[in-house]
């Protein structure tokens, strides 16, 4: 698959200096912090990230000719040696069934990331179980049955209005009687209302848990990289209505904006298990920290 094509941090900083083509090296003085710390905010890194990594990128380098590689590699490095950590893909367990909660507001990429996981796990030798938990929208449980059987997997659905924790109850009785080694289950994602959301999902843990103390064994997460900087306040939400115990970024390839993955592992070092990268089922890939710098840097 091709890279996306999108305009990297100093291919802008560069871009400036169009009219004037830039000096093959550039003095590492303030100004030119100041330039890198804004395109590092632009491109959605937040400001305390920025700003932190401008400060390393400079520690014991101040006054010296650097050419653009090298300002290319140090950021990088840096960026790099932020994301490292939390590159680390979702945990696979010896319990059987294990429990997946999805978690993530309506339209973030829920339905699409549970299809790919699905198509992912299975093509790994998994068995695999849907739940259709977000039982008050009928379009995304008709929209998890087609993810379901593009990946081949089966998708517990219930009617309409039906008790999503009850649903999720009997998806585990299924999952354990088909003998399946994983079942992911969707949930509504209407922050609107976020006082139901909170008890619907807390209800839905609480269920779980009498069928099985250790389940949920995982809670992604699922967060459009689209989003900016709103995908910081998403994080601080959900771990306030679950244990939130793993991200899955999607819409990465359409974003130049994929800084926001740097402050979210700066501020919450919550594990990157996947990133979405397309709209198709293989479009779902390892997050691989280096060359997601390389990336963003340009
Ligand atoms: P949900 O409401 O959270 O279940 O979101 P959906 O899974 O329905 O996704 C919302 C929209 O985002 C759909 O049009 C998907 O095709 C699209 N989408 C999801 N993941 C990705 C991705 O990684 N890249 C792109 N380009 N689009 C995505």
């Amino acid at each position: 698959r091709e890279a996306p094509a999108k305009p990297g941090l100093l291919g802008r900083l560069m871009g400036r200096s169009a009219a004037a083509p830039a000096a093959p090296r550039r003095v590492l003085d303030d100004e030119m912090l100041e330039q890198l710390e804004e395109l590092l905010i632009a491109s959605d890194m937040g400001v305390e990230t920025a700003l932190r990594v401008t400060a390393n990128l400079a520690e014991g380098r101040m006054g010296r000719r650097l050419s653009v590689p090298d300002i290319k590699e140090l950021l990088a490095s840096e960026v790099a040696r932020i994301m490292e950590p939390v590159a680390r893909p979702m945990p696979l367990m010896p319990k059987r069934p294990q429990v997946v909660l999805v978690v993530g507001v309506n339209g973030s990429g829920k339905t699409t990331t549970i299809g790919k996981l699905a198509s992912q796990f299975r093509a790994a030798g998994k068995s695999v179980v849907i739940a259709a938990g977000d039982t008050f929208r009928a379009a995304a449980v008709e929209q998890l049955q087609v993810w379901g059987e593009r990946a081949g997997v089966p998708v517990m659905t219930a009617p309409e209005g039906t008790d999503p924790a009850s649903l999720a109850f009997d998806a585990i009785s299924k999952a354990e009687q088909d003998g399946a080694d994983l079942l992911l289950i969707d949930t509504a994602g209407r922050l609107q209302n976020r006082a139901d959301l909170m008890e619907e999902l807390a209800k839905i843990v609480r269920v779980i848990r009498k069928k099985d103390p250790s389940a949920p064994h995982n809670t992604l997460l699922v967060l459009d990289a689209t989003t900016g900087q709103n995908a910081l306040s998403q994080v601080e939400t959900f771990q306030k209505l679950a244990d939130v115990s793993g991200l899955v970024m999607t819409k990465l390839d359409g974003t130049a904006k994929g800084g926001v993955l740097v402050a979210l592992a700066d501020r919450f070092g919550l594990p990157i298990h996947a990133i979405g990268v397309g709209e198709q089922i293989d479009d779902l890939d390892a997050f691989d920290p280096e060359e997601f710098a390389a990336a963003l840097v340009g």
